[in-house]
Order: C-alpha cells, then sequence, then structure tokens
C-alpha cells in the first residue's frame, strides 16, 4: 500500500514525496481511512509508529476545501485543534504539519506556556486554521481572547496518557466546553489505562478503535 492508495489529494502527496515518504506505516494505513471518512478514533500507538502523520494529513486532508488564500484572520479560524502535554512535542507536531501543509493555502501555529504570551498573539490574531497548543496555555489566550474556538470541526488528543499523569483534566475539560458540540475528535495514547477508557467515554462518539 503506497499514500496514494489512502485518496490523499496531490497537494499533501507532493510534500510527502518531497519528504521521502512512500510507504505509510501501519498506524498511518489504518488510522487514514477512518479519519477521512469522518469516524471519531481512539488508537493506541507509541511514540515513533509516525502516529503524527497518521492524524496530519486527513486532517490537512479534510480542511483543504476550506483553506483561503485571503489575508483576512475572519477567513481563517481555527478549524483543528490538536492538544499535547508538552512543550517539545507540540513543537515537533506542528515542524511536522507545517511539512505536510506546504503546497496547501492551510496555516499553523504553536502556543505552548513558559513563554512570554505576548509573543504569541501577533501570529495567532493573523488566524490560522490548524493549532497545536498545550492546554494551560491554549486556555490563557481564550482569557485574553486572542483565540476563538467556536469553529473548531477537528479535536486531536495526543498522547493522551500523558495528559492524564500531568494532570490536565481539568484543562481538558474546560477547553472541550468551549467547542463546538458537533466535530470530529481523534485521541492517540501509548497506553490504556481504565482513566484512558473513562476519558475516551466522555470525549470520543463511536470510535473506531485501532491498536499498533
Ligand atoms: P512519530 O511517531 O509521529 O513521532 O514519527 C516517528 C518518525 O517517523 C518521525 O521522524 C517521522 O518523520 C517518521 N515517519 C513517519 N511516517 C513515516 C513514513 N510513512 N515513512 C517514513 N518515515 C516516517
Amino acid at each position: 500500500i503506497r499514500f496514494a492508495d489512502l485518496g490523499l489529494a496531490p497537494e499533501i502527496l507532493k510534500a510527502l514525496e518531497e519528504f521521502g515518504y512512500t510507504v505509510p506505516t501501519p498506524i498511518q494505513a489504518q488510522a487514514i481511512p477512518v479519519v477521512l471518512q469522518g469516524h471519531d478514533l481512539m488508537a493506541g500507538a507509541q511514540t515513533g509508529t509516525g502516529k503524527t502523520a497518521a492524524f496530519s494529513l486527513p486532517l490537512l486532508q479534510k480542511l483543504l476545501p476550506q483553506a483561503s488564500s485571503s489575508a483576512s484572520p475572519a477567513r481563517h479560524p481555527v478549524r483543528a485543534l490538536i492538544l499535547t502535554p508538552t512543550r517539545e512535542l507540540a513543537i515537533q507536531v506542528e515542524e511536522s504539519v507545517k511539512v505536510y501543509a506546504k503546497h496547501t493555502a492551510l496555516r499553523s501555529l504553536v502556543v505552548f506556556g513558559g513563554v512570554d504570551i505576548k509573543t504569541q498573539t501577533p501570529s495567532l490574531m493573523k488566524g490560522v486554521e490548524i493549532l497545536v497548543a498545550t492546554p494551560g496555555r491554549l486556555l490563557d489566550h481564550v482569557e485574553q481572547r486572542t483565540v476563538q474556538l467556536g469553529q473548531v470541526q477537528m479535536l486531536i488528543l495526543d498522547e493522551a496518557d500523558r495528559m492524564l499523569d500531568m494532570g490536565f483534566m481539568p484543562d481538558l475539560k474546560r477547553i472541550l466546553a468551549l467547542l463546538p458540540k458537533k466535530r470530529q475528535n481523534l485521541m492517540f495514547s501509548a497506553t490504556f489505562s481504565n482513566d484512558i477508557k473513562k476519558l475516551s467515554e466522555e470525549f470520543l462518539t463511536n470510535p473506531k478503535l485501532i491498536e499498533v
């Protein structure tokens, strides 16, 4: 199986080819069609399995028809929100998204704590379709009204088990309450504890399960 067989758009395939990816990893081969079909997903996958591309590629594909070349911020509302437990992971995920999105008009940005919030505000207020964030800093931006989450269509929880271990459950609940009810949810976790099962019951609707 090749990426082209998964139904990805030419501008995404082109970026993959330039980056040297030819064959999808098992998590990618399984997750991409499921996400493209619009299902919620609970995926068990460790770092190193290619999980980032497994959610980023179909995410880009789903947002493509809504990509706007307009400079107006109003034309670039956040449509996909990717939450990660750490700033290192957030940075890494957004770097990958940027590579995969390079031939599209979709914009991405990463925001995380531990740095002056003011440095993130101008880019955020220009408008981005894909926002990668750590939960606490995202809520700071919500409070400062530098981000608006009313048009989020896709929510991705990356390394959900680590988010729970780090005590992000209350933040996650607050963020969830700000999102439109009708949206697609993807959850990635290296482990399947009872807490993760509970979280998935709370956040996912009829999820497809994939474990690699
Ligand atoms: P991840 O599990 O998302 O952190 O990805 C692990 C590593 O595998 C990263 O360095 C990716 O760039 C690389 N990678 C992901 N998917 C593929 C693929 N289909 N072919 C080759 N390398 C890949």
